[in-house]
């Protein structure tokens, strides 16, 4: 603990925490757009319409960030994790509208949780499978928060490299306990889901949930289940009647679930599982 080399693992993986906080500044930007865009095409497809005129390509690449307001294309100097956000005083260097704070802040969160990884686990397999686990939860939360969408590209291989990590022993979870946490986060949600709108007629949280939530069950293994599912439940609760007492909830009223499960994986990341079972004494 606290020799030089592992705080050189600690310096090297937070700064590649920021590099990658930046790209996913674009990936929770850019892959719900992409999702629509694809289910346009399928469902033009599939109706028999005439295609649509070939559209410029949209990915996670091209085409080149620009200033929301302006148009203003970002240079690469202006585009390094919180520097050029320091540097620009938070304003695009052409029309001078502020840009907004939270890409800074997921470029300081994605490094600080990387940084925590290296401590906990040095440059190790464990320690980057972690940096991955963290990085996906990231983009999960905020894609869930705007959009309310859980994107299958993340959270199907969240769920299999927990399996994998756990098959390899990067984890100290057996395979069968991460397997089974697999499934039963699965199944526990599927559950509440149908119960709930076979009595109230209405859907009250969706399949990507359901995925999450094993994937969380996969990386820590389904004895911490249970706290987590409280811990996101009473979180989201608060949060949410705290919304409808303050700016009144958004539309449609619903309060996505994706941002608390993420919160509740992250308690079990920084806490220990363990820590977060002796907190409801399982
Ligand atoms: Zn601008």
């Amino acid at each position: 603990m606290g020799s030089g080399v592992q705080w050189l693992d600690c310096g090297l993986l937070a700064l590649l925490g920021l590099l990658i906080g930046s790209f996913l500044n674009v990936v929770i930007h850019r892959l719900p757009k992409m999702m629509e865009r694809q289910w346009a095409a399928e469902c033009a497809e599939m109706s028999g319409t005439e295609p649509a005129p070939e559209q410029a390509p949209f990915n996670l690449m091209v085409p080149r960030s620009r200033c929301p307001h302006c148009g203003h294309l970002i240079a690469w100097y202006e585009n390094i994790p919180v520097v050029s956000y320091v540097a620009l005083r938070g304003r695009c260097s052409d029309c001078k509208k502020s840009i907004t704070l939270r890409y800074p802040l997921v470029e300081l969160v994605t490094g600080a949780l990387f940084g925590f990884c290296a401590w906990q686990w040095g440059l190790t397999a464990t320690g980057l499978a972690w940096c991955a686990f963290s990085a996906a939860l990231v983009a999960l939360a905020l894609i869930d928060w705007d959009t309310t969408l859980l994107p299958d590209d993340i959270t199907l291989p969240l769920l299999w490299l927990g399996l994998v990590a756990s098959a390899l022993q990067w984890t100290p979870v057996p395979l069968s306990t991460s397997l089974w946490g697999a499934v039963a986060g699965y199944l526990s949600l599927w559950s509440v889901y149908w119960l709930f709108k076979l009595v109230t007629g209405k859907e009250g949280m969706g399949y990507g949930d359901f995925k999450l939530f094993a994937a969380l069950g996969a990386w820590f293994g389904w004895p911490v289940l249970i706290p987590m599912i409280l811990m996101a439940s009473i979180i989201g609760a608060i949060v949410g009647i705290a919304m409808k007492f303050t700016t009144g909830l958004r539309e449609g009223g619903y309060v996505p679930f994706g941002p608390f499960l993420a919160g509740a994986g992250f308690a079990a990341l920084l806490l220990g599982p363990d820590t977060l079972r002796q907190m409801v004494n399982l």
